[in-house]
């Protein structure tokens, strides 16, 4: 099995926010990243790609281009050998062995899931840029057969989605994606007396936890507003191809389920050998050193990070503290450990076009100013320039021409050669 020396001497598993960010900014030192794709993906611009108001390559950056100084090894960390200080990466091309100086371990969360009847079956999940794709071209897919539908009874259940989780994701996306409907529904003449249906369930009382209870309330009066059915302290029981049961009893016709209710902690991390809580996230000290394991780091949503800002309090799993988590972590590798601190500043979220919420250091704005200041936001955080026009270029032509409602499901499922 090939063996080769990380680049400077610095292993990185995982290229999202916080693998590719410790890599970016430990600059001409060096290091090599091992991924399961060959970009980051800008995660709160993903909404955006599934509604088609961003183009989806403008909401990942290649990581060869955002870390010109790292390595990129394509694939996946499958064991770890802490004393020999090394790491056994299944690569396309085979099995090959990495050996670091530091290790620094990034490889995030997957979506939380439930044994719900039917959930792993029916549900749609909204995490990954594969996801918004599908949930784009599924959206799509229903509005035709909606209109290809026999009675009403149909063509409503075909126009019923339900949202299963009302955080960041949940809100955003249900937003983004009843925008495209709406607009899209213009093609549609026979559909224009078909009641639309967009349901927001959540077993917590509120949506968006994450935010001000002020600037919560008011998202949930604009989406009630725009006739979204918000059912709080519901929980889903049972999911079909063509029905979703919650626990109020209401057994809604609907063949879209998209399930955003959180993250756990990468499964994958068990596989390394370090210490996990209950929860499966690795367990690191104020410096982020992974407790009692020589020589490996770790950041970002598959990890139990203290805050010397919020004492008693670990990090929630965003990309604003992964970010925070990365610039401290790159300096603690160059230098002398200090402890990480990070106090947020604000929280920003969209609610599809020009409507948002910020909270910037106790300024909170609503509306049209909440969503250019979210906007803004996102697009100071996003890494390089070429990526920032792409996206600014996007926003500025959906201003002036109507959405595209091409359905792409072929894309990357061509049809072969002979086959008629
Ligand atoms: C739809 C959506 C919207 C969001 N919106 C916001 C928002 O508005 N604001 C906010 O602060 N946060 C938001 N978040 C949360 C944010 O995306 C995460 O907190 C952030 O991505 C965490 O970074 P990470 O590096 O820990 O994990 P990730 O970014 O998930 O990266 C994990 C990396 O590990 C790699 N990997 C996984 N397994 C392996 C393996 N075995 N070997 C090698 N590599 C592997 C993956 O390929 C990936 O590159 C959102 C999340 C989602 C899903």
């Amino acid at each position: 099995m090939p063996d080769r020396e990380a680049r400077g001497g610095t292993l990185v598993l995982g290229g999202g926010f916080a693998g590719s960010y410790v890599a970016r900014l430990l600059g001409k030192r060096g290091a090599t990243i091992v991924s399961l794709e060959n970009f980051m993906l800008y995660t709160p611009m993903l909404p955006e790609a599934a509604s088609g108001t961003l183009e989806p390559r403008h909401v990942v950056v290649p990581l060869r281009m955002m870390c010109p100084h790292a390595d990129l090894v394509l694939g996946r960390a499958v064991a770890h050998d802490a004393g020999r200080q090394r790491v056994q990466v299944e690569t396309g091309e085979g099995l090959v062995n990495l050996r670091y100086t530091n290790l620094v371990v990034a490889l995030g969360a997957v979506s939380r899931t439930l044994p719900i009847p039917g959930l792993a079956d029916y549900a749609r999940g909204f995490k990954s840029l594969a996801d918004a794709i599908d949930l784009r071209n599924h959206v799509l897919r229903r509005l035709e057969a909606a209109a290809a539908a026999p009675n009403e009874t149909h063509r409503e259940r075909e126009l019923t989605f339900v949202f299963v989780g009302a955080g960041y994701a949940g809100v955003e996306a249900l937003a983004e994606l009843s925008d495209l409907v709406r607009d899209a529904l213009r093609y549609y003449p026979s559909l224009r007396e078909t009641r639309q249906h967009w349901v927001l369930v959540d077993a917590a009382p509120k949506i968006l936890p994450e935010i001000p209870r002020r600037l919560g309330d008011y998202a949930a009066q604009q989406l009630a507003g725009r006739g979204v059915d918000i059912r709080v302290g519901t929980t889903l029981e049972e999911v079909g191809p063509h029905h979703a049961l919650l626990s109020d009893g209401d057994r809604i016709l609907t063949s879209t389920l998209v399930w955003t209710a959180g993250v756990r902690a990468n499964p994958h991390l068990r596989e390394l050998g370090l210490p996990i809580d209950n929860r499966g996230r690795v367990l690191v000290d104020g410096t982020l050193r992974v407790d009692g394991v020589p020589h490996v780091w770790a950041l970002g949503d598959g990890t139990r990070v203290p805050n010397e800002a919020t004492p008693g309090e670990f990090d929630p799993p965003t990309c604003q503290h992964a970010l925070r988590q990365a610039r401290r972590l790159a300096k603690n590798l160059r230098g002398e450990p200090r402890p990480y601190r990070y106090r947020m500043l604000g929280q920003v979220a969209t609610l599809g076009r020009y409507k948002g919420i910020a909270d910037v250091l106790g300024i909170r704005v609503r509306g049209f100013p909440g969503w250019f200041v979210t906007r803004t936001y996102h697009l100071y955080q996003l890494p390089l320039l070429s990526r920032k026009l792409r996206v600014v270029t996007d926003w500025t032509t959906s201003l002036f021409f109507r959405r595209d409602i091409a359905e792409l499901g072929m894309l990357g499922h061509p049809q072969r050669l002979g086959d008629v």
